[in-house]
């Protein structure tokens, strides 16, 4: 029985993440929801293959009633009934992100009474998403901080666009999260730097390595090269972690055919560098990911730089499901403040 009336939502302001955390706070709220306009301002708009994953895997955790779950379909309605633990496995077909699927039905399964695995298979490495590596080091421990316990576990790389990859992931439950506050982040402990090559020649990585070591005083013990191979198709990847006192930050460039290594590597440092010199806490990706679980705790807050479309667009679609505001104010130089408030 499900005696929340429909919230309506238009998901034509942002793109997938609109609809994930729809998803995922439906399930966590039980409360039903229509969006229309689904990516509709994207150049393949509507569902696609890791959105009708998402779709898929929240309506199985959360034992949901769907209409609309179609390819290119900009119209979904979502009914949530009860969420029940256990070992879930979903296949996103392409190289579509697996961390993203999993971000969707994380809080969820938190809520669970028993411990969950969720085997996912897609890709694990894919611009514009988190790296499994993210998940590993940045998003998970801070989730961990809140309470909640959750490991990933990359069994097999999936680079864009080939995939073919696989991560496991396992979540206990969790009676409630905690709040965070991650205004100060302290000093930086270490900056270290992994290239991962996957049928591709080790030069590559190599030649990443040397100029994240160059442009970010990186010393030899804190330089990594990994072979992947054999992955499904060829890849190559370089990860800049920066672990300060209170947080961990990754940052990720994608090699490209036709591009330097030199410049894919100079990419990640600038960023890396840009997050470094700011002294903000949490960088731009995470911002936008952290809002949700911190509107389910009730409150947090953290600095950050100036707020994404995606952390404004999510913030909106996060308060018309919880009782919280999420506001962003401007500090000084290029710091900002992002706050939750139950
Ligand atoms: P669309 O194609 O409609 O844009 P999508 O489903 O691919 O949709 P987005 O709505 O763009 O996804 O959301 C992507 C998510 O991935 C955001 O939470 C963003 O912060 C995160 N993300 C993107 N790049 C990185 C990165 N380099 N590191 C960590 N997270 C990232």
């Amino acid at each position: 029985m499900h005696t929340s009336t429909m919230i309506e939502l238009d998901g034509s302001a942002g793109g997938g993440q609109l609809l994930r955390t729809a998803l995922t706070l439906s399930l966590c709220t039980l409360t039903p929801f229509r969006m229309r306009g689904i990516r509709a301002g994207r150049a393949r708009p509507g569902l696609m293959r890791q959105h009708l994953t998402a779709v898929e895997a929240a309506t199985r955790v959360g034992n949901a009633h769907v209409e609309g779950a179609t390819p290119g379909s900009q119209d979904l309605v979502f009914v949530p009934g009860a969420i029940q633990g256990g070992d879930f496995r979903f296949a996103i077909g392409t190289a579509g992100s697996t961390t993203l699927v999993a971000q969707t039905v994380l809080p969820a399964l938190l809520r669970a009474e028993r411990v969950s695995t969720v085997r996912l298979e897609g890709g694990t490495h894919n611009p514009m998403a988190p790296p499994a590596d993210f998940l590993a080091q940045a998003f998970l421990p801070l989730m961990a901080r809140m309470g909640a316990n959750a490991q990933i576990d990359v069994k097999r790389h999936g680079f864009f666009p080939a995939g073919g990859g696989r991560i496991d992931v396992r979540v206990e439950p969790c009676a409630a999260l905690a709040p965070v506050h991650l205004v100060e982040r302290g000093d930086v402990r270490g900056v270290r730097a992994t290239a991962l090559v996957s049928g591709l020649p080790a030069d590559i990585g190599r030649r990443e390595l040397d100029v994240a070591a160059r442009r970010l005083g990186i010393r030899r013990d804190g330089q990594t090269l990994t072979d992947v191979t054999p992955a499904l198709g060829p890849g190559n990847v370089l990860l800049v972690a920066v672990e300060t006192e209170h947080v961990t930050e990754v940052f990720v460039g994608f090699g490209e055919r036709g591009l330097a290594a030199e410049t894919v590597a100079e990419r990640v440092c600038r960023e890396a560098s840009r997050y470094i010199d700011s002294g903000v806490a949490v960088g731009e990706h995470l911002a936008d990911q952290l809002l949700l679980p911190l509107a389910l705790a009730g409150s947090g807050s953290f600095t950050t730089l100036a707020p994404t479309d995606h952390a404004r667009t999510n913030a909106a679609l996060i308060e018309k499901f919880l009782p919280v505001e999420i506001a962003f104010e401007p500090q000084h130089g290029k710091t900002w403040l992002a706050r939750v408030d139950g």
